[in-house]
């Protein structure tokens, strides 16, 4: 087992922290395995965690899937034929270069300790384990896949990986997509799944995990005759995906950037490579990324084109855009922006369709049965279309603090008058605005503030 720990550099403490400690004590990420000391960077998605992370991925689907008519889904498995990664080249050209420290063993990237590590081709001798200061072994090459064995017989013929990244089922299921939707250029395949890299260097909390899920399209496109062809669909994926972030996720933009990769850091199967940024505590890194995959993946994997276009009778390679979404880079941009800290409380200032409960509903005593009684029915009648809390701990304003904290946009309070006008007091998370709103209307109510 590896000697790392869930440990944070101490340049983004801080925000960070607060976060990280908000999401342990309210339920939304905890260390995974922790009653074993935990695993080094693994986390488990708590009760809220996995009602945000859902959400995001709902309104994904909805909105790349569900929204348009050149977008199908698919859904495959984690482990594939090894062949799909011999011919995908990930076999031969998906790893790091590292370097181990002879003192305490540790492994570093060489291009994440030496910044002129690309540049010169050539580690430099003078840096030293930014652990123990030790001596640095030359770089060699350590394949990011996560290897295992399939049958009861742990030999190289039963050798297979765990995939890292989905991409490659959209390529191998290309043809069974194209035969059984009859779908023509430009169209693409979506899926939302995990994927694993024996990552080196993870951390930064949920931002780089060996185990993480992609949102992922590889939409395709006719051969393009001049550059322009496929530049004008890489601009158009950009602009989604901007979108997505602010509208979406709103994020604000002044926490996004972009930029492009210099070629030496582009994937071996990229021609041209964008990232969409977020400034992190730790610093600007990945969001998203958007790729040209050119027609590499399906050259790789069908000895002739299994597209062939209708009218004219021709047979050629669709060429590929892939934009790629991280989901728990998602969940941590949306948690880090939504952080807001006023006077005397934390709010997340959540998206309402992302956040993870919607209402809250409160007898505003707990031992009033008939207070109970008139809340539990409520909360019966909103929980079938929204998820809901129940809450009757504590005093009320601790009640509304706890809900801010974890973004809920409305909380219901049942009151003494509750009984007799037969309406509750509706509060509004960012606001703080409370308005009665009759029992009967409640239903529409909410229909029309949650609508989006
Ligand atoms: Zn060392």
């Amino acid at each position: 087992m590896s000697k790392e720990k869930n440990e944070l550099p101490s340049s983004s403490a801080g925000k960070m922290e607060k976060i990280v400690s908000l999401c342990k004590r309210r339920g939304f990420v905890f260390p995974g395995s922790e009653i074993y000391g935990g695993l080094a960077n693994s986390w488990d998605f708590g009760p809220l965690g996995v009602e945000l992370k859902n959400n995001i991925k709902n309104v994904w689907w909805k909105r790349f899937v569900q929204q348009r008519d050149d977008m199908v889904g698919i859904d495959a498995s984690l482990i594939m034929n090894t062949k799909v990664w011999e011919n995908s080249g990930h076999l031969k050209e998906f790893s790091d270069p590292l370097v181990e420290c002879d003192k305490c063993k540790r492994r570093f990237r060489a291009d994440h300790i030496d910044s002129d590590y690309e540049k010169n081709k050539k580690f430099n001798k003078n840096i030293k384990c930014p652990d123990c200061k030790g001596n640095l072994s030359e770089p060699r090459q350590f394949n990011l896949m996560l290897k295992t064995f399939i049958g009861p017989a742990e030999e190289k013929a039963n050798v297979a990986y765990f995939r890292p990244e989905t991409a490659q089922a959209m390529f191998v299921d290309f043809k069974n997509v194209l035969n059984t939707t009859r779908r023509k250029l430009p169209f693409g395949i979506a899926q939302i799944g995990k994927a694993f890299r024996n990552e080196v260097t993870p951390g930064n909390f949920i931002f780089r995990t060996r185990e993480f899920e992609q949102m992922e399209i590889e939409y395709f496109i006719p051969k393009p005759m001049e550059d322009n062809e496929w530049q004008s669909v890489f601009n158009y994926w950009q602009k989604e995906m901007w979108s997505w972030c602010t509208e979406n996720l709103g994020l604000k933009k002044e926490n996004l950037g972009e930029c492009e990769c210099e070629a030496q850091n582009r994937a071996h199967y990229s021609k041209k490579t964008i990232d969409i940024e977020y400034n992190y505590p730790f610093g600007k890194s990945e969001l998203y990324g958007l790729a040209y995959r050119t027609d590499f993946d399906l050259k790789n994997h069908f000895p002739d084109s299994p597209y062939e276009d209708a009218e004219a009778k021709e047979k050629f390679y669709p060429h590929v855009i892939e934009p790629t979404f991280g989901v728990d880079r998602s969940v941590l941009a949306v948690l880090l922006d939504a952080y807001t800290e006023e006077k005397d409380r934390v709010v997340l200032k959540i998206k309402p369709s992302l956040a993870p409960y919607k209402i809250a509903v409160f007898p505003l005593l707990r031992n009033k049965p008939e207070l109970v009684k008139k809340a539990k029915e409520i909360f019966d009648v909103l929980k079938m279309n929204y998820m809901c809390e129940f809450d009757d701990n504590g005093n009320i304003g601790k009640r509304y603090r706890r809900q801010d904290e974890i973004g809920t946009p409305y909380c219901v309070t049942v009151d003494f008058d509750s009984l007799n006008d037969k309406a509750v007091t509706v509060r509004d998370r960012d606001t703080m605005k409370q308005e009665r709103i009759a029992i009967s209307e409640l239903a529409k109510y909410f229909e029309e503030k949650l609508k989006n």
